[in-house]
């Protein structure tokens, strides 16, 4: 999968340079490119924002750096991510989604956000969804640009060694995971469940479903089925 983002502060996806996406990066099952926006200016002063029509407070980022930015990075088989809290939420679903996508381009508002001609630009040219991390607001599309990437990179093939711990965590079976423990068996004189040690994995995997079903009935009820 080939990935490219558009931001003023490139330097925000450094950190996909550590652990498994920056290996996945060196096996070359995964390309990233980051794009600085100014780059795609042409004034002395690299201006990328304005004030938005009709007054308000704040600032916008203006279309024709990002039309450049599209013109350049943008083609038939291109799905454009706006990181929006307008978008849609982002969850597992959709990252499975674009796991399968064979271009993404992140395009990374701040200020107050980006001209909307740019996303209808977009639109025009190639697929755009605008997603949302969650129901709060960030100050730059950087941080969900990231997560997103995370999240979807992990499941392309290769990326993650085991892929069997893909279908058994949160949001794969539509529940949270059941709580999960590790040696010693009795720390701090609290002991694993008992079943774990057992050796029955039929009894091992009712358990956890059970465990689920009750983690995901007291903390996100609506995921039941
Ligand atoms: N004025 C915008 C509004 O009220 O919807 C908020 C702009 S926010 C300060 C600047 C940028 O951060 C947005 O253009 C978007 O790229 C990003 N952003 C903020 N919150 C986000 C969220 N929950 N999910 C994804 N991106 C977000």
């Amino acid at each position: 999968m080939r990935i490219d983002a558009v931001s003023i502060f490139p330097d925000f996806f450094q950190v996909l340079d550590i652990s498994l996406l920056g290996k996945a990066k060196a096996q070359e099952l995964l390309s990233v490119n980051i794009h600085d926006l100014r780059d795609f200016t042409d004034d002395k002063h690299r201006t990328v924002d304005d004030t938005p029509f009709g007054g308000g407070a704040g600032m916008l980022m203006k279309a024709e750096p990002w039309g450049q930015a599209l013109d350049k990075l943008v083609d038939s088989e291109t799905v454009v991510i706006f990181p929006s809290p307008a978008g849609e939420l982002f969850k597992q679903a959709t990252a499975k989604e674009l796991a399968s996508a064979k271009h993404l381009v992140f395009a990374c508002g701040r200020y107050e956000g980006i001209d909307q001609r740019v996303v209808d630009y977009a639109g025009s040219i190639a697929k755009v969804r605008l997603i949302s991390l969650g129901d709060y607001v960030l100050n730059g599309g950087e941080v969900a640009a990231v997560a997103m990437i995370e999240a979807i990179a992990r499941l392309i093939p290769g990326v993650i060694g085991n892929s069997e711990s893909l279908s058994e965590e949160s949001f794969s079976e539509g529940l949270l995971e059941y709580p999960s423990y590790t040696k010693p068996s009795n720390w701090r004189g609290m002991e694993v469940p008992e079943v774990l040690l057992s050796g029955n994995h039929a009894e091992i995997a009712k358990w956890r479903k059970a465990k689920a079903l009750e983690r995901t009935g007291q903390v996100r009820p609506e995921l039941l089925p």
